[in-house]
């Protein structure tokens, strides 16, 4: 697997060491690092918080998907980076057990029984590397309280990725996640999901603050789509019950294989550099 130096760090794949690697980073450039919760196997689900906190917040989360998890370096970095006024709350690894599962196996769940439970949900396989779900075997993206079930992929059993789960918020990671977002109240989210170099917004029939879903469009140059058919996402959940910018980010090009996005990471955080410091601004305008 090929190595490269990002930000002073040499990854070839990105695990927890990565993951506290780069915490220590933010937390030396004066960040606030804290927990907001325990995933399904106990493991602390970090969150960064950088800016002020008077004004109108921002929130972005990444690999809420297991596959996706170059996302969790590429909000790092963004937040690395960041030096804007406002507040900007980011929850770089929703699913860590999933993302562990996805790079590691069965190896990262320490359970004998679970362990069965998720060779038999993954067809007897003990290749994980496209599993999408949690330990679980939910997909926490559509697992939130907005027009859950409804979604036309959605599958209600325990499966590698869209089973429901059993009601809405029935998974630790989701609470934590919901908490925080009701207690920071934010005026923009920011999904970040891979792939396909899109960004979509809204839910149903409400598009709130498209000229700032334009905006972010615009610095990164991803096309923006409407999503009448997404339900139960996080999205979906925010903008349905904040009414306010939520947008889901599909990073990378849909042919680079889900393992080997991080090569790409370099040219994805260039398109996103810009982000948070206009997520930022149409915050404390709103
Ligand atoms: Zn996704």
């Amino acid at each position: 697997m090929q190595n490269y130096i990002f930000s002073g760090i040499d990854y070839t794949m990105y695990d927890l060491t990565n993951l506290q690697e780069d915490l220590n980073i933010l937390y030396a450039q004066g960040a606030e690092v804290f927990d907001i919760g325990y995933t399904l196997l106990g493991r602390p689900i970090p969150c960064v918080f950088k800016g002020s906190k008077e004004g109108g917040q921002v929130l972005v989360h990444a690999s809420i998907h297991a596959r996706e998890w170059v996302t969790t370096p590429l909000v790092l970095e963004m937040m690395k980076n960041y030096n804007g006024k406002g507040g900007i709350w980011c929850v770089p690894m929703v699913n860590i057990d999933g993302v562990l599962l996805c790079q590691q196996g069965l190896k990262s769940i320490g359970n004998q029984s679970l362990e069965e439970f998720l060779l038999d949900v993954n067809n007897s396989s003990f290749d994980f590397s496209l599993w999408k779900a949690n330990a679980r075997a939910v997909d926490l993206n559509v697992n939130y309280n907005a027009r859950w079930g409804e979604g036309a992929q959605n599958i209600t059993y325990p499966a590698p990725a869209n089973y429901i789960g059993q009601y809405p918020f029935s998974e630790a990671e989701n609470i934590a996640l919901r908490l925080l977002t009701e207690r920071v109240k934010p005026s923009v989210t920011l999904s970040y999901h891979a792939r396909g170099n899109v960004i979509f917004k809204g839910f149903s029939c409400l598009d709130p603050n498209k000229e700032g879903a334009q905006l972010i469009s615009n610095a990164t140059d991803y096309p923006l789509l409407d999503s009448f058919d997404s339900t139960g996402g996080y999205k979906d959940w925010y903008v349905a019950t904040f009414q306010k910018l939520g947008l889901t980010i599909e990073v990378g090009d849909n042919d680079i294989p889900y393992d080997k996005l991080i090569d790409y990471l370099p040219s994805i955080y260039d398109k996103n550099k810009d982000v948070l410091d206009i997520a930022s601004q149409i915050a404390l305008e709103n």
